[in-house]
């Protein structure tokens, strides 16, 4: 059976760090959302303008939108052996989608990194002065932790209620999370 997991948590809380390198280890792919836009963006393609409109404020671009990106990524041959997804689902309509998208097989797990939003400000404000991405300005920051609480945050409880729900704490060093989460993974 293939490995499917889907890494959650709040802006910030290093999702993408983590999924890079349990991805390597697994020899998976990561399908990360918020990469993909930012791949469009870049591109200057149509839906690359679309999603720019409402990433530059740090709401959700629409779910139509976001869910036909992923569809067309999920039919790629590297997905054969699994996929670790970043950034996706984030309201509860996407997991009625990507229940969809998955069929009978489903999820394996959902890996949750838990970071207090005091630290999460911080590291984001340090990134967006390290990466210049455009998001990472302290109101916009606000923002997407605001819009995190409210309609994200509901997507935890939901793979909680399915048992399908891991929680890691999301502070330390980066070495030290990459562990907690392999050590986590090995026991699925
Ligand atoms: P972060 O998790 O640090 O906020 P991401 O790179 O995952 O960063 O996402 C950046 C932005 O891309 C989000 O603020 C949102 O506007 C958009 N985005 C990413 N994934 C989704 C999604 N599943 N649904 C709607 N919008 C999304």
């Amino acid at each position: 059976m293939s490995t499917r997991l889907v890494i959650f948590g709040p802006p910030g809380a290093g999702k993408g760090t983590q999924a890079e390198k349990l991805a390597t280890d697994l020899n998976i792919p990561t399908i990360s959302t918020g990469d993909l836009f930012r791949s469009h963006m870049s591109e200057g393609s149509e839906l690359g303008h679309l999603a720019a409109s409402y990433i530059s404020r740090g709401a959700l671009v629409p779910d139509e939108v976001t869910v036909g990106m992923l569809r067309e990524r999920l039919e790629a041959k590297d997905v054969h052996n699994g996929f670790l997804l970043d950034g996706f689902p984030r309201t509860l309509a996407q997991i009625d989608s990507l229940d969809d998208l998955l069929g009978e097989e489903g999820l394996s797990a959902v890996i949750e990194l838990q970071v207090p939003d005091e630290e999460l400000v911080d590291r984001l404000v340090k990134r967006g002065a390290e990466s210049g991405r455009s998001d990472d300005t302290e109101d916009v920051i606000r923002n997407r932790l605001a819009v995190y609480h409210e309609q994200t945050a509901p997507v935890a409880d939901k793979y909680r209620q399915r048992g399908q729900l891991i929680t890691i704490d999301g502070t330390g060093s980066i070495d030290e999370i990459a562990t907690r989460i392999r050590e986590a993974v090995s026991r699925l």
